[in-house]
């Protein structure tokens, strides 16, 4: 049994408590969505403020007068962004969204040949990364219903590993999975499945929009080719903030598919030669002027995450999502629901994956009653209590508002169908 007087004990101890009054939290409001979108932090905004006043101070010359001058700033946040990553610097750059990052590594990496066509991706996924991939098979004049493996889930909400790598065959040329998937949070052994599909002579792209922030990788020890993320997510850069990819070196001096003017060396670039001569770092993977805009306010939240240390932030999240799950159990057993997340650590992302038949409106509930949860159709409850800013009893709070909902039938007030965003 676990009471309100365990929760607060465990907050106390807490060794992030910190840095809960860093971030712009609503009074009388639990946020559970930061796997959607973080919160604003005090530091991102001032990171953003400083760009602004740059802006207005230094006119054209912020490019290299600004604080964190601009020219350089995709390589800056590549490099604040790689101990995330488990990857040397040179590896990783902020740049474009996870769609155009995933359309400017196909279009680079993805060169089928006679043989060797295929990507194995999965039924689960979200649905932008197949529609790029599937886009650019297309480019290719390849039919996806021929060429693009979706691996099938046998629960609707989990992959095994084992599906995943009875398919690895020698006609494959790509492996396209997230680390964490959107809806379960179910996470993948990156490290198998990379180390199974280089046996078969396949690169292997991983989609991290649900771990970077909340898990920590070794892309560079498991020896993962590509990577691409958001920042918007658990790394709190706000809304379109501005996304990375990963390449591993040995790719690297590979001539960009979608080439711009920003995947040149930098010292060559305003030659403003019509010959490119591409970064030999993965900065030439960039495609046009980089949106400092959107890239500052990451300025300041990777700052946190630097100090804090993703070793903690993890120990910190699996307390919280497994304080989640036992409450759950505890309380709320009776009333219809189920957890779809794995059990275990090593396979649990950031979130807790909640199934109930009447998840919309049982969300619009939480809503009115101060809980921020996000809901996916048709029957899922995302609950993210982000390291950074949730607190222990914020759970407890959480699944007593839930046990209250559906003891009360407070949500039968309202429909059960999706609003516009969900
Ligand atoms: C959030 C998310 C996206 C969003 O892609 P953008 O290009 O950043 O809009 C894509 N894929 C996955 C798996 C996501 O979770």
């Amino acid at each position: 049994m676990i009471t309100l007087d365990d929760v607060r004990k465990w907050d106390e101890h807490d060794e992030l408590k910190e840095y809960k009054q860093e971030f712009f939290l609503k009074d009388a409001t639990i946020y559970m969505d930061g796997n959607s979108l973080g919160l604003l932090s005090r530091r991102s905004e001032a990171a953003l403020h400083q760009s602004l006043d740059d802006w207005r101070e230094h006119g054209i010359e912020g490019w290299t007068q600004a604080a964190e001058p601009w020219y350089y700033m995709s390589e800056k946040l590549g490099q604040m962004t790689a101990p995330l990553l488990g990857a040397s610097p040179d590896q990783v750059i902020n740049t474009g969204s996870i769609t155009t990052n995933l359309h400017q590594l196909l279009a680079t990496f993805y060169t089928p040949e006679k043989g060797r066509t295929k990507i194995i991706g999965d039924e689960l996924n979200f649905p932008s990364d197949i529609y790029a991939l599937k886009s650019q098979m297309a480019l290719h004049h390849l039919d996806p219903d021929e060429h693009f493996i979706p691996i099938e889930s046998s629960d609707g909400y989990t992959l095994k590993e084992e599906d995943i790598i009875a398919h690895m065959k020698e006609d494959v040329a790509l492996l396209l999975l997230p680390s964490v998937l959107y809806r379960s949070g179910q996470l993948l052994d990156m490290k198998i499945l990379t180390k199974e599909a280089h046996k078969h002579g396949i690169l292997v792209l991983f989609d991290l929009a649900h771990s970077i922030g909340a898990v920590p990788h070794q892309l560079d020890e498991w020896e993962v080719d590509f990577a691409v993320w958001c920042t918007y997510k658990y790394l709190n850069s706000g809304p379109g903030g501005t996304g990375g990819l990963y390449v591993n070196r040995r790719h690297l001096g590979t001539h960009p598919g979608l080439a711009g003017w920003f995947s040149s060396d930098k010292e060559k670039q305003f030659d403003m030669n019509h010959e490119l001569t591409p970064s030999s770092n993965a900065g030439a993977f960039q495609i046009g002027t980089p949106h400092i805009l959107s890239s500052a306010p990451l300025l300041g939240s990777l700052e946190m995450f630097l100090e804090a240390g993703i070793g903690n932030i993890r120990k910190k999240s699996l307390q919280l999502t497994q304080l989640f799950m036992d409450l759950i159990h505890q309380e709320l057993e009776d009333f219809g629901f189920n957890i779809r997340n794995p059990l275990e650590n090593e396979r649990r992302g950031g979130h807790v994956c909640l199934v109930h038949e009447e998840a919309a409106r049982i969300c619009k509930a939480l809503k009115s009653e101060g809980v921020v949860p996000d809901y996916r159709s048709p029957n899922v409850i995302r609950l993210a209590p982000v390291a950074f800013y949730t607190s222990y009893e914020d759970v407890y709070e959480v699944v007593r508002i839930l046990k209250e909902i559906v003891q009360e039938e407070k949500h039968k007030s309202f429909k059960n169908e999706r609003d516009i965003i969900a």
